[in-house]
């Protein structure tokens, strides 16, 4: 199974991705935790990447497509993934249709969450106080002025990545306001409906 999971940020892709990785026994490619992950081994590229991610921005599509190209060879993934905020732009789209192609590989589904924008902010706020009161590392892009850059790169960049898989007639939108267990079933069931092995 290979999966996409598309939507705005707290819509609730991380979520979701963890869930589908228990269920199927294939990773979650986040590529936002990799990101993290270069940001805090404080290389020189990965300082520069700190920046741009903790000021909501997108990293520029080149560092991306590296990171993912890499991790896609990895074993685990051999047998399908879940790709969590990846991709974010119709070139890195493009890109990923590239990778899949000279490996014999095609996407199963790409599903998207849809969320009232009004709802966003406070559930990235919600998610913030959550962490800190666990005594964990609260992202430094969710506060509201990093949460703005990020649904203006979302709207800029990313909305048009929908209408590409949905010319594939790869795309299943999902109600991401329902409760978690619910968004839950209609994922498996959009998934169940599309696998084409
Ligand atoms: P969310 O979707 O909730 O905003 P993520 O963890 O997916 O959170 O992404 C956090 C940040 O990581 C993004 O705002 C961006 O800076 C960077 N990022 C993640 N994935 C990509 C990508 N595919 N292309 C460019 N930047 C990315």
């Amino acid at each position: 199974m290979r999966l996409v999971v598309l939507g705005p940020p707290g819509a609730g892709k991380g979520t979701q991705s963890a869930r589908l990785t228990q269920k199927y026994g294939i990773p979650q490619l986040s590529t936002g935790d990799m990101l993290r992950a270069a940001a805090a081994a404080g290389t020189p590229v990965g300082r520069r990447v700190k920046e741009i991610v903790d000021s909501g921005s997108l990293v520029p599509d080149e560092v991306v497509l590296k990171i993912i190209a890499e991790r896609i060879e990895r074993p685990d993934a051999a047998r399908g993934f879940i790709l969590d905020g990846f991709p974010r732009t119709v070139n890195q789209a493009k890109a990923l249709d590239e990778l899949l192609k000279a490996k014999n590989m095609r996407l199963d589904a790409v599903i998207e969450l849809k969320v009232d924008e009004s709802a966003l902010l406070g559930r990235i706020e919600k998610r913030a106080k959550e962490m800190a009161a666990k005594g964990c590392a609260v992202r430094a892009d969710d506060n509201p002025d990093a949460f703005k850059t990020r649904l203006a790169a979302y709207r800029a960049m990313t909305a048009p990545v929908s209408a590409y898989y949905a010319r594939q007639r790869l795309l299943k939108t999902v109600d991401g306001m329902a409760p978690i267990d619910v968004v839950a079933t209609q994922i498996d069931q959009a998934a169940e409906s599309s696998v084409r092995i």
